[in-house]
């Protein structure tokens, strides 16, 4: 079972007033004021649950902070040389993306140094957006724990193994409900890409596998697919390749 374990730290979210310099869920981004805001093209937008197609297809929006790491508190990240800083964007809208089967928001990641003198002081808001992609800022009391693969990724005759974390997560595994594991492989240059981050809809305490209070399940506010989780999956040859998508 050993050389199953994977390190994992649950991120614990509660709701709080995180400001650039922290790590957090949905507070503002230390982001250098010269470089451009990023933004979606819209050429993948569909008809989401309140924004029809005609509201959104090709409509390009600015992303929202999703999710900002400093190496200090999470230094078990893949941080490449000469940055400590992980930043995650969503296009607050619905995509649909037949290649790589996701249907949801995208997503970009920045791994950038913090050494920043000149910093955003406003991001600008996107025009269009779900209301489940909007989110309150969250601060984090992470926990580490160990995790190991359930159902189709367990190998034949597994048994009974610890349940994975129920709740948004660094590292770990991911739950595999509605399909088995696939696209795993890196199309740049073929190595296995794993879970980096997995955002929760819910946050479930899970005693089995830490003793955290956990005092709301919807704590952020949004919703991925049916009360899942978007999970996000790195090279890990290299973090900077493209990354792999899934709702679960
Ligand atoms: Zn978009
Ligand atoms: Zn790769
Ligand atoms: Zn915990």
């Amino acid at each position: 079972m050993g050389e199953w374990a994977r390190p994992a730290v649950r991120l614990h979210p509660v709701p709080g007033s995180p400001g650039v310099t922290d790590s957090h869920i949905g507070g503002p981004l230390l982001w250098p004021a010269d470089e451009p805001w990023p933004w979606c093209d819209g050429s993948k937008h569909d008809e989401g649950l309140t924004i029809l197609p005609a509201d959104s297809f090709g409509v390009p929006v600015a992303l929202v902070s999703a999710v900002q790491l400093y190496r200090r508190d999470f230094p078990e990240l893949p941080f490449p040389d000469g940055t400590d800083l992980l930043q995650v964007l969503l296009c607050p809208l619905e995509h649909s993306d037949e290649e790589s089967d996701h249907f949801g928001p995208c997503v970009q990641l920045f791994w950038r140094s913090s050494a920043i003198t000149d910093v955003l002081s406003g991001a600008p808001e996107p025009a269009v957006f779900e209301p489940q992609y909007r989110t309150r800022p969250c601060v984090l009391h992470p926990c580490r724990i160990v995790e190991y693969p359930m159902g189709d990724e367990q190998p034949v005759g597994a048994g009974d193994w610890p349940p994975v974390a129920n709740g948004s997560k660094l590292g770990g595994w991911a739950f595999w409900w509605q399909t088995s594991p696939f696209g795993l492989e890196c199309p740049s240059c073929g190595a296995d890409r794993r879970l980096l981050l997995a955002l929760y809809t819910h946050e479930e305490p899970e005693k089995e596998l830490c003793s955290c209070e956990v005092a709301e399940r919807a704590v952020v506010g949004w919703e991925f697919g049916r009360e899942g989780a978007l999970n996000v999956f790195a090279c890990t040859q290299d973090v900077q390749h493209p990354i792999k998508l899934h709702i679960d």
